[in-house]
């Protein structure tokens, strides 16, 4: 039962190991919908991309998503509005729109139970938030609707709504699309020296190398380790719980979300700074006992996405200083709709065409806010605690996490097994021992 729903029931084409010294124009680190979507772009333009895998495809984060397909990122744009201007607010909104069309466009001819659904972002308290929302979107050119009585069970003061965004199956999305792509899984990335790319088995020469693992490793540049953290949230698949008429997501960080598959509901809580006491199934699971108190949990698992300094994502050249190096991270928990901008911008990027939206997403973008103070304050004491096992990725303190029974890094978010097995990166290896 602690699998993610996507994951049931399904078959996804397996590909090689790496066994030979590669050379390509494009490699792809990373087989997650970002790297996927990604490289099928590139190949779609016709440029020679190879993507490795450490494990097998889809089994990171993209196994534990929701799978909502929508431009609204909580309330997102009166954060962009205020702190980048109409212009940048304009973009994202753009950019997200069109990936959404993009997911519409493909997924035509796709059997991915893509369905067009209307987005809601509730609040519990907060109603001149979401006003304030409205107001954003409206300047930018964007009809939302505020609406006053959500159809969940629980006291909001409203939510704002975008019409026609959509969900589906993210698996049955991507086993398609991997068809004719070139991948090789169990092909571990130990190391990027320049344009050589150092594997478990074997080393891959590349022109152009897109880092798409989630939370990069490479600490040499661009400072991901001050510029991302991780939360992570606790998921049940509940049958016999609510037909809802759309999908919906709290304004808050720790709130609850809400989407059905078929005839299952998913529920979503109990988030927390990985590493970090909180969350769980606990609440969520109260939850489901007192307002769905008829449902049975069919499917249960947990999973943590990446968080930016400003909660736009990172899709863009790594650093100032990599010319030939790109990334796709630091998705919020959006990362479905990040992922087709990702391959968007890169595709274009790497076959030498501007895009309009890159300036909005580059990594090399302001880190002046005051989530970099967390971050920072986070990795000191952790660093500096003379206790416990030490994370392999920058020497921090882990915390033993009694619910998963996993040793969880507060600074970056990496996670092992009790027994010292890499479970999330940015850690590129296991605990020694
Ligand atoms: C609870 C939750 C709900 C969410 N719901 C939504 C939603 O409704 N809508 C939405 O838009 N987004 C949602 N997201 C976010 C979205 O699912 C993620 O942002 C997205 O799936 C991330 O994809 P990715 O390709 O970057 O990462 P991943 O899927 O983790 O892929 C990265 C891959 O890189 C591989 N890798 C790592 N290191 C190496 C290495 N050294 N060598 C080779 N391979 C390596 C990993 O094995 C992994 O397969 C949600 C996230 C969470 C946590």
């Amino acid at each position: 039962m602690n699998e993610s729903i996507w994951l049931d029931n399904i078959e996804i084409p397996e590909f090689p190991k790496l066994n030979y010294e590669a050379k390509t124009e494009v490699l792809i680190i990373g087989g997650g919908i970002a790297g996927i979507l990604t490289a099928y772009y590139l190949k779609n333009k016709g440029i020679d991309c190879i993507l490795v895998e450490k494990n097998r495809i889809c089994h990171g984060v993209t196994a534990g998503t929701t799978a909502k397909i929508t431009a609204q990122h909580g309330l997102i744009y009166a954060d962009i509005l205020k702190s980048d201007g109409k212009d940048k607010a304009e973009m994202y909104l753009k950019a997200n729109l069109s990936a959404l069309e993009n997911y519409k466009r493909l997924c035509k001819d796709i059997d991915c139970d893509f369905e067009l659904k209307d987005n809601y972002v509730y609040s519990q308290s907060d109603r001149s938030g979401l006003e304030k929302e409205i107001g954003a979107l409206e300047k930018i050119g964007y009809k939302a609707e505020l609406v006053d009585t959500p159809n969940l069970p629980l006291k909001t003061v409203g939510a704002v709504k975008f019409l026609n965004q959509a969900q589906f199956h993210p698996i049955k999305f991507i086993k398609e699309i991997v068809k004719d792509l070139k991948i090789f899984e169990n092909t571990f990335v130990l190391e990027v020296d320049g344009k050589t790319v150092v594997t478990n088995c074997g080393k891959i020469k590349a022109e152009n190398i897109v880092v798409a693992i989630h939370f990069p490793f490479i600490n040499t540049h661009g400072s991901y380790f001050l510029k991302l953290y991780q939360h992570r949230s606790y998921a049940l698949a509940l049958k016999g719980a609510q037909k809802l008429d759309g999908m919906y997501v709290s304004d808050s960080k720790t709130g609850l979300s809400f989407r059905n598959y078929n005839d299952l509901m998913i529920l979503i809580g109990g988030s927390h700074r990985t590493g970090k006491i909180g969350g769980s199934y606990n609440g969520i699971e109260q939850f489901a006992r007192i307002h769905y108190p008829q449902s049975k949990i069919q499917y249960r698992w947990a999973t943590q996405d990446c968080m930016s300094l400003d909660k736009k994502p990172y899709i863009g050249r790594y650093s100032k200083n990599t010319a030939d190096m790109y990334v796709a991270s630091g998705f919020n928990k959006w990362g479905i709709t990040g992922a087709m901008v990702s391959a968007m911008i890169l595709s274009d990027m790497i076959s030498g065409k501007t895009n309009e939206f890159q300036e909005v997403f580059s990594p090399s973008r302001s880190i002046l806010k005051p989530q970099l103070a967390v971050n920072g304050f986070e990795a000191v004491t952790n660093i500096l605690n003379p206790f416990g096992k030490r994370c392999p990725h920058m020497g921090c303190s882990l915390k033993w996490n009694k619910a998963e029974r996993t040793w969880d890094c507060p600074c970056h978010g990496s996670r092992f097994t009790d027994d010292g097995k890499l479970l999330n990166n940015p850690a590129n290896g296991n605990l020694k021992s």
